[in-house]
């Protein structure tokens, strides 16, 4: 037992949630390890330019930020490992986090796991993702202010709120869901309804995404008809839903019906001196600043937990 490495705070994940919680407890003085995920750097490493994460008046490339932001975590001392935690035990103290053929020991855990968007699984799809494929219209869709046409597909809240973002950017939309009715709120379906320059398509299906350097168009094909055409678009917006990475935290936390782990004042779990930051844990803002915002907010708590049972050790 006393063989495995022992920090203060263990953090899972390296997008924004979990490189600022870094940042933090390990200028705070706090040893620190990141379990970055074989993915690091976390969603932005597979965007462009961004342009709403303050302090980068020209915008930044997603990547380039990501980058910077471990550097600026590992300025202060914290360890990276770029693999994926593989299971955890929150049964005793400290707590033990495997990676593959390796055990961690943290006083403290902060999970900043993150979450996935869903993709309709086209081929073409991940090739022209960053290149006017997106899965967060917020981000992404303002790079296209004045296009003739963007596509958004689904039929939540979400794909009607991109839609609707979209329409005040775009000369006009086009909504494709697949059912013959949306699940989004009345509220939101009134406003889309109302709208002009929202085109909306049901019972229709993205077949494919057109366009080798950039997006150029989608083949749709109704599934009542069987009918199929092209429409000409700049971007396409996916909105069908997230899997938030909670699957090694079942039955040690408590998740949600989505799986998102539930917490309570702000980002503290239902075990003490593990706490939870980001897209884990909200499915409502998705964003890097929201999302650095609660990692923020995760590590100091961290580091007043961490405090407090060192001092008790003491006593
Ligand atoms: C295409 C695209 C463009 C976007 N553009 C913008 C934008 O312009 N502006 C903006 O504000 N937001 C943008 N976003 C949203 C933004 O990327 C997210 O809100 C933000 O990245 C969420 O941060 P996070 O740290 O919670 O999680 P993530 O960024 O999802 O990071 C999660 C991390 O956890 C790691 N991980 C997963 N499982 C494990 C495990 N078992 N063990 C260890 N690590 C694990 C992953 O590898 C990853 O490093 C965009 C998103 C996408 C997909």
């Amino acid at each position: 037992m006393n063989a495995y490495k022992t920090y203060d705070v263990i953090i899972l994940g390296s997008g924004p949630a979990g490189c600022t919680a870094a940042i933090y407890t390990a200028r705070a003085g706090l040893k620190t390890l990141v379990i970055a995920g074989a993915a690091s750097g976390g969603q932005l490493m597979k965007t462009t330019l961004v342009e709403n994460f303050p302090g980068f008046p020209e915008g930044i490339m997603g990547p380039d930020l990501m980058f910077n932001m471990m550097k600026q975590a590992e300025k202060f001392g914290a360890e990276i490992i770029h693999e994926n935690a593989t299971h955890v035990d929150f049964s005793s103290r400290p707590f033990m986090i495997s990676v593959e053929g390796e055990v961690f020991r943290g006083l403290s855990v902060i999970i900043a796991t993150g979450a996935s968007p869903k993709w309709l699984g086209l081929q073409s799809e991940q090739r022209l993702v960053g290149r006017g494929v997106s899965s967060c219209a917020p981000c992404d869709a303002p790079l296209f202010r004045g296009a003739k046409n963007l596509v958004v597909v689904g039929g939540g809240d979400s794909a009607v709120e991109y839609a609707l973002f979209c329409a005040n950017i775009a000369q006009e939309v086009t909504l494709i869901h697949r059912r013959d009715r949306f699940r989004a709120s009345k509220i939101l379906q009134d406003r889309l309804f109302s709208e002009p320059r929202i085109k909306i398509l049901l019972n229709s299906v993205v077949e494919d995404i057109i366009g080798q350097e950039k997006v150029e168009g989608v083949i749709v094909r109704n599934l009542v008809s069987n009918e199929r055409w092209r429409i000409d678009c700049d971007a396409v917006f996916i909105a069908i839903g997230y899997k938030p990475e909670t699957e090694i935290f079942r039955g040690w936390l408590q998740l949600d019906e989505e799986g998102y782990i539930m917490t309570r004042n702000f980002v503290k779990t239902g075990v003490d001196g593990v706490f939870a930051a980001g897209e884990v844990m909200d499915k409502l803002y998705r964003q890097a600043i929201s999302s650095a915002g609660f990692g923020c907010m995760a590590a100091l708590e961290a580091i007043k937990y961490v405090e407090m049972i060192k001092s008790q050790d003491r006593i």
